[in-house]
């Protein structure tokens, strides 16, 4: 780290995250981000295997700070979380995709969803009636929206997480399983848990069809996901041949760059409106 532009101390850096005086820095200078609005977000595609149809986008968190930049989430979020700030960050996250949903269906587009990544601080017992909220406030039918939780989260069985996820799918809000493999004894909460949808994490997708281990890893997922009724999508499909395996191993959705990175909400709209096939 050192002297950035302005005198500032370049704050996005790993070492900076483990110093008290770093932390304190981001902190500040995601307080300013909130009240200065710097905050924006993206939205990737989810395209449906079977007909190439959009069906749903994931908002995506970006961070434009007025000398740097464009900053990356996995730079500010592990900071965010640790001051608690991801709160405010992730409910202005759902609101925001929440108001947009709403234009987006006031523009006749109703047959896709829209999906946002939740921190494990913000997965509280406060949740499900948040969500409840914003959804009345923006008049949202619950089914236009998913919530993409980790593995990690089901695993505080302290903070009653069962109950939580059985309110938010009592609501009729969907719950996905993100980063799918990357954590620890999945496979019993797949059954214990309101899931809707697998999402294979792109670690596993990167080495289709080359690596053999990475093509096991993949069909295994998406058989299991059939046979236990759940939903699976891929995330990082980068290309054809990745795609032409994920279609014959029997995946249901597709998300990654081969489609599109994550645009502006003008973009997304874009290729709604011209039901754009990939
Ligand atoms: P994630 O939820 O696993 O999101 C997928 C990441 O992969 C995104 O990075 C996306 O831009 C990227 N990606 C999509 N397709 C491809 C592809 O084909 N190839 C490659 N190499 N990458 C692809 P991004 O936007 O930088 O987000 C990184 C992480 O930050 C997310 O991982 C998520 O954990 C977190 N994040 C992003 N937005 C939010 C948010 O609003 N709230 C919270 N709590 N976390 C967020
Ligand atoms: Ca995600
Ligand atoms: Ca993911
Ligand atoms: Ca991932």
């Amino acid at each position: 780290s050192g002297e950035g532009v302005g005198g500032g101390y370049v704050f996005y850096n790993q070492e900076m995250n483990h110093t008290i005086a770093g932390r304190l820095h981001i902190e500040s200078a995601l307080r300013r981000a909130l009240e200065r609005k710097e905050f924006s977000l993206l939205y990737q595609p989810k395209i449906d295997i079977a007909t190439g149809k959009i069906i749903g986008a994931e908002a995506l968190l970006r961070w434009l700070h007025p000398e740097r930049g464009m900053i990356s989430p996995v730079d500010f979020i592990p900071v965010a979380e640790e001051t608690g700030l991801i709160l405010q960050i992730d409910a202005w996250v759902l609101e925001t995709a929440c108001a947009q949903a709403r234009k987006w269906r006031d523009l006749g587009q109703d047959a896709f969803r829209v999906a946002v990544n939740v921190s494990a601080k913000e997965f509280t017992n406060s949740l499900p009636e948040r969500v409840g909220d914003v959804l009345s406030r923006h008049n949202i039918a619950p089914q236009w929206l998913e919530l993409e939780i980790t593995e990690s989260m089901l695993m505080n069985s302290a903070q009653g997480v069962l109950g939580i996820m059985d309110e938010i799918t009592t609501l009729g809000v969907t719950l996905s399983l993100d980063d799918f493999g990357t954590g620890y004894s999945s496979l019993s909460y797949l059954k214990r848990f309101p899931i809707d949808t697998l999402k294979i994490d792109r670690s596993f997708i990167q080495g289709i069809p080359e690596d053999v281990n990475d093509c096991a890893i993949a069909s295994a997922i998406i058989s299991m996901a059939k046979q236990l009724k759940h939903r699976v999508i891929a995330e990082g499909v980068e290309s054809q041949e990745q795609l032409n395996f994920l279609k014959n191993a029997g995946c249901d959705e597709v998300q990654g760059y081969m489609f599109s990175h994550p645009v502006s909400a003008a973009k997304f709209e874009e290729m709604l409106v011209k039901d754009y096939r990939f």
